[in-house]
């Protein structure tokens, strides 16, 4: 109800002081709010804001990222940013795709096992779909059908990754 509050808000002043708004007409809003943050699990290794800043480059890294952490203070008071440098990323670990507690489950998104505030960055869109590419795994399951994801040999998923041409840092 808020958000809904906001966007006619958003709407009128856009109509009322912005050149080109004039005659818009809002036509369109989603069914639901968009939610930025839900369940994780907790994996082999929970990544941090402190493994991002550092750059952290992990011997299984199967990604690799550098969009700012952006926290959005729940209380509204605005949004906080730390920049990476240009020309430097941190990588996410396999590890953090496993979760502790299944044997049989490999997770992939931004559900992955990350604090909130590393959450914040790796969320976005080009970087949950880069360890997502799925030939990499394919290939994996195919050749090993009781393949586990906690016995994959990660050196190989690296290999597969870099020649299937993903950066992975
Ligand atoms: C409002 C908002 C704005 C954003 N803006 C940006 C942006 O500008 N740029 C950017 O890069 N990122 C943006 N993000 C972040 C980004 O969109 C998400 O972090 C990203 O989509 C997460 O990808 P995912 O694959 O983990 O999850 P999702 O994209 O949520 O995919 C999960 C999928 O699983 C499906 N699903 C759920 N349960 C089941 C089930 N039981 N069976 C089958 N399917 C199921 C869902 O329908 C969904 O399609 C935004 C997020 C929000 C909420």
């Amino acid at each position: 109800m808020i958000a809904r509050e906001q966007m006619f808000e958003m709407y009128h002043f856009l109509k009322e002081h912005v050149p080109g708004f004039e005659n818009s007409q809002l036509i369109y809003s989603a069914g639901e709010i968009g939610v930025r943050e839900s369940r994780k699990i907790v994996g082999e290794y929970v990544l941090t804001q402190e493994d991002l800043v550092a750059c952290t480059k992990f011997p299984d890294r199967i990604a690799a990222g550098n969009y700012d952490i952006d926290i959005h203070n729940p209380a509204g008071s605005g949004t906080s940013h730390y920049y990476f440098a240009p020309g430097t990323w941190y990588t996410i670990p396999y590890r953090s795709l496993l979760p502790l507690e299944a044997d049989n489950l490999l997770v992939a998104g931004r559900c992955i096992s990350a604090t909130h505030e590393a959450q914040a960055s790796i969320r976005i869109l080009p970087i949950v779909a880069r360890w997502a590419r799925p030939q990499a795994w394919r290939r994996r399951w195919r050749t090993m059908p009781a393949w586990r994801p906690r016995e994959a040999d990660v050196a190989e998923i690296q290999r597969i990754l870099t020649e299937q041409g993903a950066f992975i840092g």
